[in-house]
């Protein structure tokens, strides 16, 4: 399939509230999607539902071809085809930066520990801190905790990236570095859905600008019609 995610009619409620209200979209391969909207809206629950860290109660969501089930086995197998990067970096603070992006491989993809290792190595100098690599999250800047993060996620070598605020938790000047790699991972012809306010990185690097409001797609244009002055 020429898409790598599929959402059929989604619905997700917490309770009587309705967080996403019939979410139809379809994303191609290799396309950058910025999502945007009021905090609210819904956004991080539409990304949540395609990492199957939230349960949809209606519709269907096909990731990479596969429909995504509920049930655990399902989960486990769309979360080693799907990254994603949090607000918060979420890096585990007690291991090593080269031990937060070999864990997975090893343990979810039975990588052997040397092909792991130079897996990171690599993944890390990609994201500019091959000099980072024996030290641990507390020793590092939010900006470089967040690139470790994008190496933790790209190490599981997912079709899709899934980048939640990535850049919201940052001091500003850490905010471009970021920025940068999430560029070059894009250029690489990376799949990536990024909720974000970053409206420059929106314009120049998307390919589509949703917007959200109320659980529901209320624009999705490309960047330029997006963009142009009313
Ligand atoms: P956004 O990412 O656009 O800020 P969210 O997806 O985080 O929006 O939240 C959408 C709505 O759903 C908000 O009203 C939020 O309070 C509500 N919500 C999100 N997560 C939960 C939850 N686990 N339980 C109940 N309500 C939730
Ligand atoms: P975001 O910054 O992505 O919008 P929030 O800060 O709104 O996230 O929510 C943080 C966590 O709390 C999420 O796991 C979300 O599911 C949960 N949450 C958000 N709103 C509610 C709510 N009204 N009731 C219960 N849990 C919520």
């Amino acid at each position: 399939s020429s898409h790598i995610v599929i959402c059929q009619e989604v619905k997700k409620y917490y309770g009587n509230f309705c967080a996403l209200n019939d979410i139809s979209l379809e994303f191609k391969r290799g396309t950058v999607t910025c999502v945007v909207g009021p905090s609210g809206s819904g956004k991080s629950t539409f990304l949540r539902t395609l990492n199957a860290l939230e349960p949809i109660d209606a519709g269907e969501i096909f990731i990479d071809g596969i429909r995504l089930e509920h049930n655990a086995a399902s989960a486990r197998a769309i979360r080693k085809d799907v990254g994603m990067v949090f607000q918060n970096f979420n890096l585990f603070p007690h291991l090593s930066v080269r031990t937060n992006v070999t864990l997975a491989p090893v343990s979810a993809l039975g990588l052997g520990r040397k092909e792991a290792n130079s897996r990171a190595e690599q993944l890390l100098a990609r994201v500019g801190l091959a000099d980072q690599i024996d030290k641990y999250p507390g020793q590092l800047s939010g900006g470089q905790q967040q690139r470790v993060a994008i190496a933790r996620a790209l190490a599981m070598e997912p079709a899709l990236m899934l980048f939640d605020e990535p850049t919201s938790a940052l001091d500003p000047e850490m905010v471009s570095e970021v920025l940068v790699v999430m560029k070059e991972l894009a250029e690489s012809g990376m799949s990536m859905i990024v909720v974000t306010h970053e409206m420059g990185f929106a314009r120049e690097v998307s390919d589509r600008v949703i917007m959200m409001n109320d659980g529901q797609v209320v624009v999705d244009l490309p960047p330029k019609e997006f963009f142009k002055p009313a």
